[in-house]
């Protein structure tokens, strides 16, 4: 199944002398299951992809479909129902909330759903990613991995049809950040998880099954990743 699709998509910034194009042309197209990294210098548009996708800004032109449905056609509230059923966002800075505990932090996008939490699902994810015993700790009692680990948990307990993670391990030194990246393989793999990455680091790239390089506002190239253990 198709996952995602964009057509041309452009997105301008400001007007007249102000005016950024900051996407001029983008078209990609994922099926269920890949791991795609977005790389480019900085200021090449990578940011603006992820949250277009993600519904966070409008569009200029071009379309967005995600699983086959035009997200451009979607009403204020049914773009905020987009967001929170079917994306799961993982930022740099965790952006989890500091006065809940870990799992309410966790719980909060299916309790904002007034839907009942599947228990034994959001068991399999704190023991997946390995922070069950911390369910009732703040994230400031957390170091900088684990808090990534339960905004990836928070990501994934609404079942999304994908995952937007925008430089995930960037706040993270380098062996933490290779473990929060072997997560999201792992993640990618067992719950056959579409994820669009964006990283500036080359190497962690690579591990994802294809890699788009973007350079101003512009698809530069486009490669599958060899030695991708699936
Ligand atoms: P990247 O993530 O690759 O660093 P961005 O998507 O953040 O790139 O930015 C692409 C271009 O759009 C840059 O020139 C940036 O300054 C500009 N830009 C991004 N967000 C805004 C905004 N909210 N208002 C004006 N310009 C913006
Ligand atoms: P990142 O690329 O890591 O997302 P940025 O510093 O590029 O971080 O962007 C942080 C926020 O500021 C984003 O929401 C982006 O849209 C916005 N932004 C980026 N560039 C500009 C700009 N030139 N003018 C206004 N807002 C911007």
């Amino acid at each position: 199944m198709e996952i995602l699709r964009t057509e041309d998509l452009k997105k301008k910034y400001g007007e007249g002398e102000n005016e950024v194009w900051a996407l001029k042309g983008i078209t990609i197209s994922s099926e269920k299951g890949e791991f795609i990294s977005i790389v480019g210098p900085s200021g090449s548009g990578k940011s603006t992809l992820l949250h277009l996708i993600g519904g966070l800004d409008s569009i200029s032109s071009g379309k967005i479909y995600i699983e086959e449905k035009d997200i451009s056609e979607l009403s204020e509230e049914e773009l905020s129902k987009f967001r929170r059923q079917k994306v799961g966002f993982i930022f740099q800075f965790y952006n989890l909330i500091p006065v809940l505990t870990v799992e309410e932090n966790i719980l909060l996008p299916i309790l904002l759903d007034e839907k009942e939490p599947d228990r034994g699902y959001i068991d399999d994810v704190l023991k997946f990613l390995n922070i069950k015993d911390k369910k009732n700790k703040l994230p400031s009692q957390l170091s900088g991995g684990e808090q990534q680990r339960v905004a990836i948990a928070r990501a994934v307990v609404n079942k999304p049809a994908i995952i937007l993670a925008d430089e995930p391990t960037g706040n993270l030194d380098t062996k933490t950040g290779s473990e929060v990246m072997e997560l999201l393989r792992d993640l990618n793999k067992e719950y056959d998880q579409t994820i669009l990455m964006v990283t500036h680091d080359l190497k962690l790239a690579k591990q994802a099954d294809r890699t788009i390089t973007l350079v101003d506002g512009k698809i530069e190239k486009e490669e599958h990743n060899a030695n991708v253990v699936k």
